[in-house]
């Protein structure tokens, strides 16, 4: 079992974090929020009272923070990450930031002496409490190799995607996927409502034809044909608006970096962002078929 220190306890770290101790590791963890640390804690980990403590004598150090400027300031610094974590251990970062963000946090930790992957994830809160989170790494084969069982107490599937910033690649692709996807299982399902075509007979068939994909049979967006579904309680996240939204922008700045043309993933990054500022930044994603049915 490794010895590891956990920054970031939100809603996909805490659980995160929790399973590495089931899985039987010695975790100390660091968070901003002290009720986070505090039920980390109860859970049976080990308390850090700052980032440097979190990062020293530790095998691997897992961060799962906001955004790249979080992830590069813990990392960076006399007080950081890097300055204070031993030469080997290896930082898994599980954030979702940009491509550019996540090279340079591994080229510093290169340049220590540390190995270093991106690490993002997918599968949600729930993916997370279940431990059967997807994660896509970016790294040498050799951390890849050293970071693996860790990544196997919190998910059921670690692919390796490539080199450094590869598995930040992958995220923001797949999820452009998942944005786009949404708006056109949306749209469909209210062409349908005006048509007077029912919304299970449209899942039914749409679901066994070839409109079929995860945004309609895993997490259909109106309620009914899947009881799970977010739509099934009112569009609590879930996956927020606004999470979906960071992850279209960072779609639209890589692509604008790197001279992709993504006109339907700027489109929903478009519309996700008048959904957000109409105040509903908060709700589950799936809530934007409401706003394409016309509701204010
Ligand atoms: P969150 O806001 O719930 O948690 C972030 C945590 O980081 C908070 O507890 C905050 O206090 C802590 N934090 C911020 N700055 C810090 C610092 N300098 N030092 C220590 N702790 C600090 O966010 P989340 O939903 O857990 O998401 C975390 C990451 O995972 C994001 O990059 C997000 O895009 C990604 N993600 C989220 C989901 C989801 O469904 N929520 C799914 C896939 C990926």
């Amino acid at each position: 079992m490794a010895t590891i220190g956990f920054i970031g306890l939100g809603n996909m770290g805490g659980p995160m974090a929790a399973n590495l101790v089931k899985a039987g590791h010695d975790v100390k963890v660091f968070d901003l929020s002290a009720d986070a640390v505090a039920k980390a804690v109860d859970g049976g980990a080990g308390k850090a009272a700052t980032v440097a403590e979190a990062a020293s004598n530790v095998e691997f150090v897992v961060t799962v923070l906001p955004a790249g400027k979080h992830v590069l300031s813990v990392y960076d610094g006399p007080d950081g990450v890097i300055a204070n974590a031993k030469a080997g251990t290896v930082l898994i970062d599980s954030s979702t930031i940009e491509v550019d963000a996540a090279r340079k946090a591994s080229e510093l930790a290169r340049a220590a002496g540390l190995g270093a992957v991106d690490a993002p994830i997918s599968g949600g809160t729930a993916g997370a409490a279940a431990g059967t989170l997807t994660f896509m790494v970016g790294g040498s084969d050799a951390d890849f190799a050293r970071a693996k069982p860790i990544l196997e107490g919190m998910g059921s599937n670690i692919i390796h995607a490539g080199d450094s910033g590869a598995g930040q690649a992958a995220k923001i692709c797949n999820n452009m996927v998942l944005g786009v996807s949404m708006i056109a299982v949306s749209e469909a399902f209210m062409l349908a409502k005006r048509l007077g075509l029912d919304a299970q007979k449209l899942f039914d068939i749409s679901s066994k034809a070839s409109g079929q994909c995860w945004s309609l049979t895993s997490y259909c967006p109106v309620p009914g044909p899947v009881p799970t579904s977010p739509a099934n309680r009112d569009y609590q996240a879930g996956f927020a608006v606004d999470m979906m939204l960071k992850d279209l922008k960072l779609a639209q700045q890589a692509s604008a970096a790197s001279g992709a043309t993504t006109p339907m993933g700027a489109l929903a990054e478009s519309l996700y962002a008048l959904y957000s500022n109409s105040g509903h930044g908060g709700m589950d994603f799936s809530a934007i078929v409401k706003m394409l049915d016309g509701e204010k």
